[in-house]
């Protein structure tokens, strides 16, 4: 059942030239406003989920405004669960604009930003974990975040969260159904050997979720970079060799100042912000030959170290000084020119890539063992879920507590009822996570992100 009555246009692609636009109606009024404008078939006869061809027209003076296809689709079985309907028009700023005006001078409202996908929302058709990653799908960097956003969308999320809201919900069904009935006599039983496993396993859920969720966040904004290593060992071929890669791409963003990101690489699965001060200049000179104290000095800022040594050469004091200084960041230790006859042995420094900054495969085993350090390995493994998104991650430390508490109350020896009020509380979290529970202030702030005619 549609709770809108008005009826919505936005332009769903870029405004600027390009083949084609799309402008997108919503509403009960989709249609025939539409048909109002079409010189073709009659579109409120059509069936739903079909195409015509035909013009714009203006129905004041019809005057042809282009050339277009149109797809109607009826409700239920759309992206808001209203009718909608999609005007394909040619790419033009003016022509695409000229459309839009005429529909909203024949009745259609302007649309908001993410309005489309809040009326998804509001309609019951997503939950907000769907709606939070059709965003994350449009801004996807990479493909492993691509593949974390797609999962979100098919409700991988959304499943997760209900699965542990039931589980929560059958902790405070036991605790009703026994102050009502109690088959316990000892209520210490109910509490220590029924209830508090049973909290420990979600608790211990949630945990595991904030685990991964910090790699689907380096996933989303890319992992803070630094390659260090004594001069010459190799830096700057690696670097250039993987923003070489057929699929990287190296932008130097103007303006920034010294101690931001200057570059960012995006790998096949992977991106990283490259942080350095003055090192990053061109392509072709892409790190400065900066000296170890400054590689240190840059550690601090890092998500992510790349320590490079040279192969062809034995350790010296400056490498042990690198490898003992990083030793506590997630770090891949990368033994460079193993082209060239070799004077590390491999059981020194243990979990190196050996590799030559001359040779592709080298780049593809640094890319693999960026991916293990950051524990992406779970991607392929349907039974971790990722969250990358900052709100949704707030709430799950929000039920973590929640259920710490219950679980310090069941310890104190407190009363069941307090420990189900904690309960409760745990599974309110959960449920501004998936929109059950929601404000309005919320909606609005979340979908204003979105592009207009999204
Ligand atoms: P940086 O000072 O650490 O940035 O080192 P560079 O990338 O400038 O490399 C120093 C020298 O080592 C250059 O002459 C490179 O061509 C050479 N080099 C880098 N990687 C390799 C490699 O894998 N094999 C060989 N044989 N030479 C390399």
């Amino acid at each position: 059942m549609n709770i809108f009555e008005d009826t919505i246009v936005g332009i769903s692609t870029p405004l600027s030239k390009g083949a084609i636009s799309i402008i997108r109606l919503s509403g009960t009024e989709s249609i025939k406003i539409t048909n109002k404008v079409f010189k073709g078939k009659n579109l409120n006869k059509v069936e739903s989920h079909t195409i015509h061809y035909g013009y714009i027209k203006n129905p004041e003076n019809n005057d042809i405004l282009d050339e277009v296809l149109i797809s109607v689709f009826k409700a239920p079985r759309t992206y808001t669960v209203e009718d909608v309907v999609e005007i394909n028009c040619h790419g033009g700023v003016f022509v695409t604009n000229q459309i839009y005006n005429l529909l909203i001078e024949q009745g259609a409202r302007p649309a908001e930003a993410g309005e489309f996908t809040k009326r998804a929302f509001l309609n019951g058709r997503i939950d907000l974990t769907e709606a939070e990653a059709v965003m994350d799908v449009i801004d996807a960097e990479n493909k492993s975040f691509s593949k974390v956003a797609n999962n979100a969308l098919r409700g991988t999320v959304k499943n997760k969260i209900e699965s542990l809201k039931e589980k929560i919900l059958n902790i405070i069904a036991i605790i009703n159904v026994n102050i009502d009935y109690p088959e316990y006599d000892d209520i210490e039983i109910l509490t220590n050997d029924v209830i508090l496993p049973k909290i420990k396993d979600i608790y211990n859920e949630l945990v595991d979720i904030l685990k991964y969720s910090k790699s689907a966040l380096y996933l989303k904004n890319g992992i803070d970079t630094v390659i260090i290593g004594k001069p010459n060992v190799g830096k700057s071929s690696i670097l250039n060799a993987l923003a070489k890669e057929e699929k990287a791409i190296v932008t130097n963003i103007p303006g920034t100042t010294r101690d931001t990101i200057e570059v960012k690489i995006n790998l096949n699965n992977i991106t990283l912000n490259l942080i350095d001060t003055a090192g990053i200049r061109t392509t072709e000179d892409i790190v400065e030959k900066i000296g170890v104290q400054k590689s240190i000095e840059k550690l601090e800022q890092a998500q992510l170290v790349l320590l490079i040594l040279d192969g062809s050469r034995e350790l010296e004091e400056e490498d042990y000084q690198l490898l003992e200084q990083s030793k506590n960041k997630p770090r891949v230790i990368i033994i460079n020119k193993s082209d060239l006859p070799q004077k590390i042995s491999q059981n020194t420094i243990k979990d190196a890539v050996v590799v030559s900054a001359h040779d592709v495969n080298g780049i593809n085993l640094i890319e693999k063992a960026i991916s293990k350090q950051i524990q992406l390995e779970g991607l392929e493994n349907s039974d971790v879920t990722y969250i990358s998104n900052a709100r949704q991650i707030q709430k799950i430390k929000e039920t973590k507590t929640a259920l710490e508490e219950a679980i310090e109350e069941i310890n104190m020896g407190e009363f069941i009822d307090l420990v189900e009020l904690s309960l409760r509380k745990a599974w309110n979290s959960l449920g501004e996570i998936t929109g059950e529970v929601n404000t309005d202030s919320l909606l609005d702030e979340l979908f204003s992100k979105f592009c207009l005619g999204k």
